[in-house]
């Protein structure tokens, strides 16, 4: 790997200038790249993409275009141990990998069918029958989507760097619209591998997927009203480029997934024994500890009715401390390292304002065992469960660690648990573990204005169940208020909020002819 890493601007590899910003191994601690975009013109970058990937994309069909993005994601399919290697290097195990890998290629897989099987083999989709507009039935309307001659800007989160990334450009290369990617510093060299992959495949046009690593100064003076900038990322960062002019002022689109305190609420018909309870404690663990508990979706609040806090808490502690930790790969590690040092030192500090708010019932802040590596040089970090006695305190519902980090409530109700959860002011997932019928619907329509998805998990669901922690595809992912407020995947609906949706009034023949529109 070169010293700077590479990006792929205006149709070749070029590495920025300078000394760029060192990223670290997250168990070693040694230095994997070093990541500037100094010098690289990234104009260039979106000049290339309106007058080549643009016009390319726009002269396929939906159907061409889904053929072209299985084949990049088969790409990126088949060098998959090469990225799995390099995940194992920012503190990924085999299991975390996978999350990333396999689940960014299976979105763009799930995307390629339903680009062929619910779009149409044209370069527009038409919504709509006649719809009458005037007595005679001689003047009526139709809507029309078509491609928006701009670019796709996706800004991305260290935590997923393939599937954060794939999931972006599936939509937007079936919507015709070229990508520029610009992943997150500590993992960037993952999502450029990615790319690299999609590149030498050939199976893209020219033009329709570059990729900038580091920092992307002046790239949003270039974008307007045809462009969309997706991001990923902390409030603070979405708040920023919230009030960018391009999109105050030029409206170019804007969507953003943000942090989120997603809960899980245990239901009061299930107590020790019930196979409810079990499902609840096994998904808590599983979410605090897969990534290293670095998942937007992770279960950050566990409400469970008060008078079995105890037993949770109890259950959790013996699961957890069956979780080996250290260097993905080594003798029996189930949970890795966190992105980076600083990345541990900061969830640290979130850790200490919520444990503030309680008791620490399992794990420790300051020390932690590992296997395979040096905990010190390595940024682990112990799962950590802090009962909070009061749930009406405010640090559980306001504070996110995005680690191995959750806090334990005691709820009166079902009114009380939807107060709860609406306490995180707006969350990216939700869930309820329970088989009490009446409970589960007061929750789940109490709830739902708050949550971008809701699982509920019981005894007949579990089997299938895709947990707690896992977007998928043909739903929406995005939630409301603190989780950004966007609104991604959800099968053909992303498709759509790429496409520009244009009302055409006019005579029945005239919208007859809508559907070969840019044959
Ligand atoms: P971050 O610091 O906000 O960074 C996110 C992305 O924004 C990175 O690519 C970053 O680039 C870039 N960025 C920062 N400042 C920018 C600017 N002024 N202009 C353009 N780009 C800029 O967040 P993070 O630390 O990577 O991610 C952790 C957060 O993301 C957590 O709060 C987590 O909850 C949230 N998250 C949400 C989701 C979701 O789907 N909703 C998924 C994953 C993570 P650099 O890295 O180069 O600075």
């Amino acid at each position: 790997m070169s010293e700077i890493l590479e990006s792929y601007v205006a149709g070749r590899w070029s590495a920025g200038t300078g000394s760029g910003r060192e990223v670290r191994d997250a168990v070693t601690g040694e230095t994997v790249t070093r990541v500037s975009s100094e010098g690289l013109d990234l104009g260039a970058a979106v000049a290339h993409a309106r007058a080549k990937g643009g016009p390319a994309l726009r002269a396929m069909t939906f159907h061409e275009r889904a053929a072209a993005l299985k084949a990049a994601a088969t790409a990126v399919h088949e060098g998959k141990d090469r990225l799995y290697e390099l995940s194992a290097r920012a503190g990924c195990t085999t299991r975390d990998a996978a999350v990333d890998i396999d689940g960014g290629t299976g979105t763009a897989f799930v995307y390629a069918s339903l680009g062929r099987k619910g779009l149409p083999d044209a370069r527009v989709v038409v919504e709509d029958e006649f719809i009458q507009l005037g007595k005679e039935g001689v003047f009526g309307g139709r809507h029309v989507l078509t491609s928006p001659h701009g670019i796709s800007l996706q800004i991305n989160a260290f935590n997923f760097p393939v599937w954060g990334m794939l999931e972006k450009l599936a939509p937007a290369l079936l919507a015709g619209v070229p990508t520029i990617v610009k992943p997150a510093t500590p993992t960037a060299y993952i999502a450029v591998e990615a790319v690299r992959m999609m590149i030498d495949s050939g199976a893209l046009p020219e033009g329709s997927l570059q990729v900038v690593a580091g920092s992307i100064p002046g790239l949003l003076d270039e974008l307007g009203g045809q462009d969309h900038i997706g991001f990923t990322g902390s409030a603070d960062t979405a708040a920023a480029l919230r009030g960018d002019p391009a999109v105050t002022r030029r409206s170019a689109h804007f969507n953003a997934e943000a942090d989120s305190l997603n809960a899980s609420v245990l239901g009061p018909d299930a107590a020790p024994g019930e196979p409810e309870f079990d499902l609840f404690v096994k998904e808590l663990v599983t979410e605090m500890t897969v990534k290293a508990g670095q998942k937007c979706t992770a279960i950050r609040r566990a409400l469970v009715p008060a008078d079995r806090v105890d037993a949770v808490a109890e259950a959790v502690s013996e699961r957890l401390a069956g979780v080996t930790i250290g260097a993905p790969g080594a003798e029996g590690v189930r949970m890795g390292a966190l992105v980076g040092t600083e990345q541990r030192d900061d969830v640290r500090d979130a850790a200490r304002r919520i444990a503030a708010a309680g008791t620490v019932v399992h794990g420790d802040l300051d020390r932690v065992d590992v296997v395979g590596a040096d905990a010190e040089r390595g940024a682990f970090l112990s799962p950590v469960l802090v009962r909070v006695d009061d749930a009406d305190r405010a640090e559980p519902h306001e504070v996110e660690a995005f680690g191995p980090v959750s806090s334990l409530m005691g709820y009166r109700d079902a009114e009380h648990a939807v107060e709860l959860l609406a306490r995180g002011e707006g969350s990216l997932a939700g869930s309820v573990v329970s088989a009490d019928a009446d409970f589960v619907d007061r929750v789940v329509a109490g709830a739902a204005p708050w949550h971008g998805r809701l699982l509920v998990l019981d005894r007949d669901s579990a089997p299938e169940s895709t947990g707690h922690g896992t977007p998928m595809p043909q739903l929406v992912h995005g939630g409301p208020g603190r989780a950004g407020g966007g609104q991604e995947e959800g099968g053909l609906r992303a498709v759509h909020a790429h496409l520009q949706r244009s009302a055409v009034q006019g005579s029945p023949a005239v919208l007859e002819r809508l559907g070969s529109l840019g044959d």
